[in-house]
């Protein structure tokens, strides 16, 4: 029960991720609260993001497998030509969206949230309005306002779309059609998973990265590793250096490419269909932010480690944002861990969140992780500081897990500091990096030195030994033990 004469104790605006275990967390430590959601409860994650886009790639990683006669008959297995229906991989992405936001939101109803279905904006300092489908606008207090908004897909200029033949990953999740030849703009996660389930199914696919390099956010090694198995061995046409300048959709869908650098013309490819990974922008025009003087930057609120809005880098009391409508390390698991984090602020016990230990992964068969420092930060970091930073680098192909499942590519690259041993960040490729990374996540997070890490038994044989085999080849190289 609220103890004031507010409406609320707390109000979420938005039921993504970060909105939901906010609002779940507040409610079980006995706060009044209520949620607004615009649109899905649940948000991009649950019905445009992760959920669908991983129940795609388990499908089209089962075919992509069933499909690989040369690998499956070096375990001299024969299988018949594999078929599939689209149809029915899509039925299981949307069924599989469906129960997780009809659990997500019988949770928060079982935790005692009001839910309120609206667009939801500020009115001022602890107000909240709420315009409803049927027009009917209201007006509530609460004590705390956590901003939970999220993001959208961003369009650059020159791309139009159709929701059909030029679509963002909102729409690929559906998986409507199979195009037999499909260009994706942008080489990041997003790009790279859906390639993974284009290409699975038999789309011919052509990646479009305006940078000099394909998988530039990600480190150096592990992309030339990643790029060559996932994009060049599936005959993934990757034009690097090249912009998308206009794109027109129709039958055919027209691409004009263009040199990055010199901006000059270089080819029209006639596609099926195009695919537009380029980013996300977060969802925070609809918050009248001008009603408490908050000033975005790109349109991201400012937060402190407390999750605290800032209007000219103080805090302001009672407000407070989360997820990726605040730009940081743009993940479900984030917004979660924020929305946790700013509610247990809200109850008086202070918490601050580290991004360092937040691990990140890309879903590809296999899959990339990474979590900590880029080399590129941690060389900074240690001319900065004035410590050595250790490098190893520990492979799948000396690992008896990886070579019995006939999936040897694989590269984990471990950065730490040489004086102490404390682990700085770590980047994997290979069978499930995903699973491998959150060992180290947790090792970073503790403030664990390879000193100790290294005297860890893991289970054999395992694919965690590759982690080992790091821990082990980086001790060797500390300075004071
Ligand atoms: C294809 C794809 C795959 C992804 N895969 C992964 C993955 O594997 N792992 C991972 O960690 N992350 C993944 N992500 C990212 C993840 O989906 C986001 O980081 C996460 O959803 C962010 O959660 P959020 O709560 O901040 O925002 P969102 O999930 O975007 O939720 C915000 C909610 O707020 C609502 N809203 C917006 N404005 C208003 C308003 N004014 N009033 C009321 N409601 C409003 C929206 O309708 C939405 O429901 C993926 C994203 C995409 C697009």
């Amino acid at each position: 029960m609220t103890e004031t004469s507010f409406d609320f104790d707390l109000i979420v605006i938005g039921a993504g991720y970060g909105g939901f275990d906010a609002a779940k967390h507040a409610a079980d430590h006995g706060l009044k609260v209520a949620i607004v959601e615009s649109r899905d409860m649940g948000g991009t994650c649950v019905n445009r993001g992760c959920v669908p886009s991983k129940a795609l790639l388990a499908a089209s990683g089962r075919v992509r497998e069933l499909a690989d006669a040369e690998h499956l008959s070096a375990f001299g297995i024969h299988a018949a030509p594999v078929r599939f229906e689209r149809k029915k991989i899509a039925d299981h992405a949307n069924n599989l969206v469906a129960t997780i936001r009809s659990n997500l939101t019988k949770t928060l109803e079982r935790a005692g949230v009001e839910i309120l279905y609206g667009i939801g904006r500020l009115e001022g300092f602890q107000k909240v309005g709420l315009r409803e489908k049927n027009g009917v606008d209201r007006i509530f207090t609460s004590r705390d306002v956590i901003l939970a908004t999220g993001s959208d897909p961003f369009v650059p200029p020159g791309i139009e779309t159709d929701g059909r033949t030029v679509f963002t990953s909102d729409e690929a999740v559906n998986l409507e059609w199979l195009p037999r030849w499909i260009g994706i703009i942008g080489s990041g996660y997003i790009g790279l998973e859906f390639a993974d389930v284009y290409s699975a199914l038999g789309s011919e696919v052509t990646m479009i990265e305006a940078l000099d390099r394909v998988m530039p956010t990600f480190d150096p090694d592990i992309a030339k590793m990643a790029s060559r198995n996932l994009l060049d061995r599936r005959d993934i046409d990757a034009r690097a250096g090249c912009i998308a300048r206009k794109v027109s959709p129709g039958c055919p869908v027209k691409v004009e490419l263009a040199d990055m650098e010199t901006k000059e013309f270089v080819e029209e490819l006639e596609l099926d269909a195009v695919l537009v990974a380029t980013g996300r922008i977060p969802s925070s025009n609809a918050l009248n932010l001008e009603s408490v003087s908050v000033k975005t930057v790109k349109g991201f609120i400012p937060i402190d480690d407390s999750m605290r809005v800032l209007v000219n880098g103080d805090p302001i009391p009672h407000l407070w944002a989360v997820g990726d409508v605040t730009g940081k390390l743009m993940l479900a698991h984030t917004a979660a861990a924020q929305g946790a984090f700013a509610v247990e602020n809200i109850l008086g016990n202070k918490k601050v969140i580290n991004y360092q230990n937040i691990p990140a992964a890309t879903f590809t068969h296999p899959e990339i992780s990474s979590v900590g420092l880029s080399e590129l930060d941690a060389k900074s970091l240690s001319s900065e500081k004035g410590f050595k930073l250790g490098i190893v680098r520990s492979y799948f192909k000396a690992n008896s897990k990886a070579l019995a499942e006939l999936e040897s590519d694989g590269l984990m690259k471990l950065l730490f500091r040489k004086d102490n041993g404390l682990i700085l960040g770590a980047h994997i490729y290979g069978l499930h990096a995903a699973d491998l990374i959150q060992e180290v996540a947790n090792a970073l997070s503790r403030g664990q030195s390879v000193i100790e890490l290294a005297e860890e038994v893991h289970t054999h044989p395992t694919l965690s030994e590759v982690v080992e085999v790091a821990y082990k080849q980086a001790v060797k190289q500390v300075e004071n033990q």
